[in-house]
């Protein structure tokens, strides 16, 4: 099974990564995306690829970063700098972490109408280089408090990016919703577009979600269409939750899924393991 997004570069398994990761393969996650937010954490993501045979990595620029950028000439200075990592690794699956994220802590602040101007502007120079190298696209879309506003924006970009895409007869690359947290409303526009994956990770285990439509959401969504992912050193299921996650705990996540989606763990796997080989062609065993 594959932890489908995880940041096991983080600084927060220098102490024990081999260790962690050996207790990943022992539970049975056979492969672990490496999941870049930055410039300078792609190219960490891409060095821990390169260390570990297993594990792959993703390029890209999380949402946050374009919220202190002013020019559209440095999202696009960010983006040529993105396109330079690509030769240097064979390992390298997928564009992304991008996407949007409204979401404040402090309900009186907001993200400014320029600054989700910005944020759209990144997200769209990094759709244009996953189509450039036919890449699969990882997407970050975390709404404001209550709401459900950036998977709205991002409906409404995506939407216009699949009816330009001119690929001479080809597919649009695929592109993952990660840490999926959209109602049935959302999921239904998504499911519209048939490159689109969703993937879950430990919130599902968490009361307050599982307490909305959740339940509908995975029933909604076909097998075929799933992936689950950690997020890790964040968002640890239940019962490690406040904890450091790991790729390990993947499985949980995945046990979850096939309860609610009432299926056997077996088959879910099965099904995963052929999800990951279609939605990541690059990446072998
Ligand atoms: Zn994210
Ligand atoms: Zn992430």
């Amino acid at each position: 099974m594959i932890d489908a997004h995880a940041h096991v570069h983080d600084s927060a398994f220098d102490i024990d990564r081999a260790a962690m990761l050996e207790r990943a393969r022992l539970a049975g996650i056979e492969s672990v995306i490496t999941i870049g937010t930055d410039l300078a954490e792609s190219r960490s993501a891409i060095e821990c690829a390169a260390q570990y045979s297993f594990v792959w990595a993703s390029v890209g620029i999380h949402p946050h970063v374009f919220n202190t950028v002013t020019s559209v000439a440095s999202v696009a200075g960010l983006t040529e700098e993105l396109k330079k990592m690509l030769p240097s690794s064979q390992k390298i699956v997928a564009i992304g972490e991008c996407g949007l994220d409204y979401f404040t802590r402090d309900a009186t602040q907001h993200i400014t109408e320029q600054q989700k101007e910005v944020q759209k502007a990144g997200f769209l120079a990094q759709v244009a280089l996953a189509q450039e190298r036919s890449l699969p696209l990882i997407i970050h879309t975390r709404p404001s408090l209550d709401c459900m506003d950036a998977y709205d924006d991002m409906q409404a970009l995506l939407q216009s990016v699949f009816a330009s895409y001119s690929g001479a007869g080809r597919q649009h690359p695929y592109v993952i919703l990660h840490c999926y947290m959209g109602d049935a409303r959302v999921t239904q526009r998504f499911l519209d577009f048939p490159q689109m994956v969703f993937s879950f990770t430990g919130n599902i285990t968490y009361k307050a979600r599982t307490g909305g439509d959740l339940d509908r959401v995975l029933d909604m969504i076909p097998v075929e269409r799933l992936l689950v992912e950690t997020d890790c050193p964040y968002l640890a299921p239940v019962p490690y939750r406040g904890k450091r996650n790991e790729p390990a705990y993947a499985t949980l996540v995945a046990r979850h899924v096939a309860e609610m989606k009432k299926i056997s763990y077996t088959l879910l796997e099965e099904q995963l393991q052929k999800n990951t080989q279609r939605i990541f062609p690059q990446l072998t065993y």
